[in-house]
């Protein structure tokens, strides 16, 4: 958390008067958008009018969620995303923690002159003027709870903060599975159903959303998974041609990396994606107890993370991608 003289700095920054922009990253997902709505609806209640930014579309299934849609795409809204954040007094980073993850919008927030505080829960933060960095909490939204509490303003949590903290907390937990999923965890979880959370609904908004395409698609990949590392590495890819085919959609292939670890014996599981647009690899890791894929998506796959669940991205093609990534896995030892 922050420290008490730094609390009471960011207390006097949260004034009315004060224009209080929320950044997340890119491709957002269920905890940058719950966090950055969740904190949105807890500025309201103080009487500020906060603007949220994402780099990027993010998927239908989070635009239930209470104001989702009045939040900024910079790719489609560049100029005012640029203004607000030129314009900001105060800009809070919320679920990534490096320039590099929010695309352009990492150079607008480099030069602007706002005061800008990070909480997020990624390995290896970057400087900002306040820092509330934990890697060992589940979600960002777990951590926007922590914040209003350390604030002293817990009672001033309503349905709107509930609905959007619980589902990235339930999304970023994988449904309050993943390890760092803690007895605090559930305690906020259960704090925030009395405050309006609503867990069926949540749910179904959220994850009972399938398509049949996406279902289709889900059983081309699981159809050629490849075990890898005696048993120990699964493999999935999808070609951009199938996306094309399938009539893929943002957010459709969420969570498919995570089918790879429901085998028994497997430690790891990585999912391998044509973007659809630029020429490039999108890559999903995921693994259980301490093999540590930030260090290998940091070391070999330009990207970052978790240590249970990271990213990056490939210059290669698919194949080329693959063969490589067997090559550097059979090396870590685990
Ligand atoms: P996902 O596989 O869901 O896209 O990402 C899983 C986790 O890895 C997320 O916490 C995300 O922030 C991180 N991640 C994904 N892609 C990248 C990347 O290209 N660079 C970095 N630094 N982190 C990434
Ligand atoms: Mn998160």
């Amino acid at each position: 958390m922050f420290t008490q003289s730094q609390l009471q700095e960011i207390k006097n920054l949260l004034l009315p008067e004060n224009k209080v922009v929320i950044i997340t990253h890119y491709n957002p997902d269920g905890d940058a958008i719950g966090s950055s709505l969740g904190l949105k609806h807890f500025l309201k209640t103080l009487g500020l009018e906060p603007i949220v930014i994402v780099p990027n579309d993010f998927p239908k299934f989070l635009k239930w969620m209470p104001e989702a849609k009045k939040t900024i795409i910079a790719d489609y809204k560049r100029k005012m995303a640029s203004d607000a954040i030129k314009d900001a007094d105060v800009i809070f980073c919320l679920d990534f923690n490096a320039h590099n993850r929010i695309g352009i919008v990492g150079d607008w927030l480099a030069n602007a002159t706002a005061k800008k505080i990070l909480i997020d829960h990624h390995q290896q933060p970057e400087d900002f003027d306040f820092v509330y960095s934990d890697v060992t909490i589940p979600a960002t939204c777990q951590m926007i709870y922590h914040f209003i509490e350390a604030l002293g303003k817990e009672d001033l949590v309503n349905q709107n903060i509930a609905e959007c903290l619980y589902t990235g907390i339930m999304t970023d937990t994988g449904g309050f599975r993943f390890r760092s999923t803690s007895a605090t965890t559930h305690r906020i979880v259960a704090n925030l159903i009395e405050k309006g959370a609503d867990p069926a609904m949540i749910t179904s908004n959220t994850w009972d959303t399938n398509t049949v395409s996406r279902l289709h698609l889900l059983s081309l990949i699981l159809g050629r998974i490849e075990l890898v590392k005696d048993g120990k590495v699964a493999i999935l890819y999808l070609k951009r041609d199938e996306l094309k085919e399938f009539g893929f959609e943002k957010g459709d292939t969420e969570g498919f990396v995570n089918y790879g670890l429901s085998i028994a014996g497997t430690k790891m599981s990585a999912f391998f994606m044509e973007d659809l647009y630029e020429d490039f690899i999108k890559i999903s890791f995921r693994s259980k107890d301490d093999v540590d894929t930030n260090a290998f998506a940091r070391a070999h796959f330009n990207g970052g993370g978790h240590i249970n669940a990271s990213g990056g991205k490939y210059f290669k093609n698919i194949h080329e991608t693959i063969e490589d990534f067997k090559e550097k896995i059979e090396e870590e030892e685990f």
